[in-house]
């Protein structure tokens, strides 16, 4: 028996005649930069997230760093995001020329402490960036509250959390822009990379679509300075076939969660198994998560990978525990939430594709490692 954290393979074919028709299309019709393929799926994306505006980029880190520099956030602002994110969000921060402001996360639901991120504001904050970590809404009624309050920007990092849903509205909707992935492994993910950022603002959008293509929308005339970061013509081709399947998959996800539910409740002494928070309408299970309750992780991990069960740990070492980031000064202890599950927490194999008896598989796998 293998299975593996995600099956790309067992996706594609699922869908490959769909797939292969479009690729060739793009083939054909050689459009590839900014090609008819990507203002089509830009805005099925943005009618399927609820806004009025989605701008294709490079990537998801580019996304977010994009809507950042859209928004003049740079050189002397400070951006509040959580410490248990992956890297991508904090170099978004960053590479924009603000400094990331780190925040513990919520033990439970492993997204942002709102009441801690109040507490970390500090003066020349511009910006929040919650993360929907691992399909899940952050609390954004708080953060968009706390936000209005101190005038901040809320900047989502929805990369993992394409069709989640808080009880305010879809992930992506709810604050001045969002930023989206489309990396393979996602929820919805291209065949290389990708990302976007989806806004309500007019003005946002018409200044990322210029950001993006060398700082301007005719060609050879450049009005202000930008880069090159625009979503590949084929990977939005491969992406409008997958988001008609996006909402089918997501429900697949949460179905794989309930099994998992159902198989491990058995083992709740030994483990916790992953929160949905009240204002979660739609978990849309990136990861399912869950923490051992002892100490030796490493080697749970390691007895699962000689079961054939691809694991993973989704972060092992929180963001100011990262060498790029020892110059904020911020060692062990800082946050003890988050470094806490660094030590205890384990990703298992979740994808649509996945069926009862690989999950039952995997419980069982579990079980015998937990009882030796
Ligand atoms: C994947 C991811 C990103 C970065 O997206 P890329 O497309 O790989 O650049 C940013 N934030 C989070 C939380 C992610 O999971």
């Amino acid at each position: 028996m293998k299975i593996p954290l995600v099956d790309l393979q067992a996706q594609y074919r699922t869908i490959q005649p769909e797939v292969d028709s479009a690729v060739r299309g793009v083939l054909e019709r050689a459009d590839f930069i900014l090609g008819g393929a990507v203002s089509e799926f830009e805005a099925a994306f943005a009618q399927f997230i609820g806004t009025k505006h989605c701008v294709g980029v490079a990537s998801g880190t580019d996304a977010l760093w994009m809507a950042m520099q859209a928004l003049g956030i740079g050189e002397g602002d400070k951006v509040l995001l959580p410490a248990n994110t992956f890297i991508a969000t904090a170099l978004a921060v960053s590479d924009a020329g603000a400094t990331p402001v780190l925040v513990d996360m919520d033990p439970n639901t492993y997204n942002i402490d709102v009441e801690a991120a109040k507490k970390a504001l500090v003066p020349g904050t511009k910006a929040i960036v919650p993360v929907h970590l691992y399909g899940q809404p952050a609390d954004m009624t708080g953060i968009l509250d706390f936000a209005r309050e101190k005038g901040l920007f809320v900047i989502e990092d929805a990369a993992q959390a394409h069709g989640a849903v808080h009880v305010d509205g879809r992930c992506g909707a709810l604050g001045v822009a969002s930023g989206f992935s489309f990396y393979p492994g996602k929820n919805l993910g291209a065949y290389g990379d990708g990302g976007a950022v989806c806004t309500n603002d007019d003005n946002l959008a018409e200044r990322m679509r210029r950001l993006r293509n060398w700082g301007g929308t005719v060609k050879y005339h450049h009005p202000e300075r930008g880069f090159n970061s625009r979503l590949d013509t084929i990977q939005a081709a491969v992406l409008g076939i997958k988001l008609r399947h996006l909402a089918d998959w997501n429900s697949r996800r949460r179905q794989v969660a309930a099994w998992y539910r159902e198989e491990l409740e058995p083992l709740r002494s030994e483990i916790e198994l992953p929160a949905e928070a009240p204002w979660t309408v739609e978990h849309v299970y990136h990861l399912f998560v869950i923490r051992l309750r002892r100490a030796d992780r490493d080697q749970v991990l390691k007895a699962l990978h000689e079961g054939g069960v691809g694991a993973g740990i989704h972060y092992p070492v929180p963001i100011h525990l990262q060498g790029a980031y020892s110059d904020l000064g911020l060692g062990p202890g800082s946050f003890p939430a988050t470094e806490s599950a660094a030590g205890q927490i384990l990703s298992l194999p979740i994808y649509p594709e996945l069926t009862r008896e690989q999950v039952a598989a995997v419980a069982e796998c579990l079980r015998q490692i937990l009882s030796r």
